[in-house]
């Protein structure tokens, strides 16, 4: 059975540039079905020798706020019941949302390891404004830049422990 990462978070944190970062070149496993599968996109990945699933949540496909909000709900619940390990991406840009804070309760309850990802770490000076993500607590924070690849490896060195 393979280990099953799941990539949650808000709209535009960059959760796409991620997964697309990671499954490069790889082809992706499940295509749609309907409803929350829609929502969800499964690849293959692999850091030093060990191979993962990827999933990347949310294409929402919602016309409300309320149905939106609903909908990433959904995928969180689902990653808590599926996923080996979550990565709960957020973005140093904005800070922390209310959603954020909403996702990050649903986490705290889950039982599954869950990897604080503060996404658009771009560059040094960013650095100390993601320490503010430290207040969602679920412990160690990973800044990267999904964009630039940087501080990735980290990452995956960590997660892989996981496994
Ligand atoms: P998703 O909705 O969470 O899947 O987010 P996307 O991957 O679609 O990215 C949303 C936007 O953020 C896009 O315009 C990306 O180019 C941008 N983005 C993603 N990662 C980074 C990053 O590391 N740095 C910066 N500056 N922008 C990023
Ligand atoms: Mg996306």
């Amino acid at each position: 059975m393979s280990n099953i990462v799941a990539i949650v978070g808000r709209p535009n944190v960059g959760k796409s540039t991620l997964y697309n970062r990671l499954t490069e070149t790889r082809k992706a496993i499940v295509d749609d079905f309907s409803g929350v599968t829609r929502d969800r996109h499964y690849g293959i990945a692999e850091w030093v020798g060990r191979s993962f699933t990827v999933i990347d949540t949310g294409g929402y496909v919602a016309n409300s706020e309320d149905v939106f909000e609903t909908a990433i709900r959904e995928q969180v619940v689902i990653a808590i019941e599926e996923a080996t390990v979550i990565l709960f991406m957020v973005d140093v840009t904005t800070g922390i949302t209310d959603l954020d804070d909403e996702i990050a309760t649903l986490l705290r309850k889950g039982k599954k390891p869950v990897f604080i990802v503060v996404n658009k770490v771009d560059n040094h000076a960013l650095q100390s404004d993601a320490t503010l993500f430290y207040s969602l607590g679920l412990g160690e924070i990973y800044n990267i830049s999904s964009m630039t690849g940087s501080g990735t490896g980290e990452l995956l060195d960590e997660m892989i422990k996981c496994f």
